[in-house]
């Protein structure tokens, strides 16, 4: 597997006045600020996937003031960087959210988004699709867990370019700004927002940067094949003494067949809201809470 170097100073990447250069590297200005950071901050940084087609579509959307939204930076696809706002003025790219007793991050954080068509649908013809219609073929697909979820799904993959950059990126703004805390938006808006998601090393990410356990280089290549144990359907045994199987995860959803019954062993292959999509002869959804998990033998 390639193990991938990463180092702010041999990328000559830079900050002089709040501004980046270095190669790649481009300023759009952005309206959308709320003006200076206070105090000491920026001490935070927050990274993001745009869930948009290209970084020039998602730069137009993070710099009409009709939008209301900014970054200070956004990475593309071969690790082109474009900064849209100086780091001493507050972006808006958090929204509500909540770490570690604030709220309100963009006050305290440097905003990273990062060129990614965000989750996927398998089409069912071997392609996948993002939610704006865009097709993608499976070797830019990872499979993985989220933080957030229980079961694993599809997730656009970020390209080792991009990743190598953004920690390049973050070297540089750790040491210039003496961040503290690097968090995914998922993690500061867990009930609305999934992203950076799975595809990307995060948690190494933080490691690396704040911790001093981690080796001097990220292996891009095992972050980007994990695969979550949840990717194995997990055996369970129906403990009600008779259970709706339905189309979806709620009781409005239609029932479908008959019943499971009590002891009835099926095998959980998703999980949603309290609901368990549930294998046996046919494919449904069932209330969790009625289920018991068994392990594998
Ligand atoms: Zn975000």
């Amino acid at each position: 597997m390639p193990t991938l170097q990463h180092n702010a100073s041999a990328d000559n990447l830079i900050i002089s006045k709040h501004r980046l250069s270095g190669s790649d590297v481009s300023f759009t200005p952005s309206p959308n600020t709320s003006g200076p950071f206070k105090d000491s901050f920026p001490d935070t940084i927050v990274i993001h996937f745009t869930a948009g087609s290209s970084l020039s579509s998602s730069v137009n959307v993070m710099t009409n003031p009709n939008n209301k939204v900014s970054a200070h930076l956004a990475v593309g696809r071969q690790g082109e960087i474009v900064q849209m706002l100086p780091f001493n003025k507050i972006g808006w790219h958090a929204g509500k959210s909540s770490w570690q007793g604030r709220t309100s991050l963009n006050q305290y954080s440097l905003g990273i988004e990062l060129d990614n068509a965000g989750e996927l649908t398998p089409n069912g013809e071997g392609f996948y699709t993002s939610w704006f219609g865009g097709v993608y073929e499976s070797s830019d697909v990872f499979k993985g867990t989220h933080r957030n979820q229980t079961a694993p799904r599809y997730w656009h993959r970020y390209t080792e370019a991009q990743i190598m950059r953004t920690f390049s990126l973050c070297q540089l703004l750790c040491r210039q700004y003496g961040i503290t805390c690097i968090v995914g938006h998922e993690e500061i808006a867990p009930d609305r927002k999934v992203d950076p998601g799975p595809a990307f090393p995060l948690d190494k990410l933080r490691s690396r940067m704040l911790g001093d356990a981690e080796p001097s280089h990220v292996d891009v290549a095992e972050s980007n094949t994990q695969i979550n144990t949840f990717d194995v359907p997990q055996p369970a045994v129906v403990r009600a003494s008779k259970l709706n199987v339905r189309s979806g995860p709620g009781t409005h959803y239609e029932k479908q067949g008959l019943p499971l019954l009590a002891g009835d062993k099926v095998e959980i292959i998703d999980v949603k809201k309290g609901w368990a999509k549930v294998e046996r002869t046919t494919t449904g959804w069932v209330s969790e809470q009625y289920l018991a998990t068994v392990k594998a033998e």
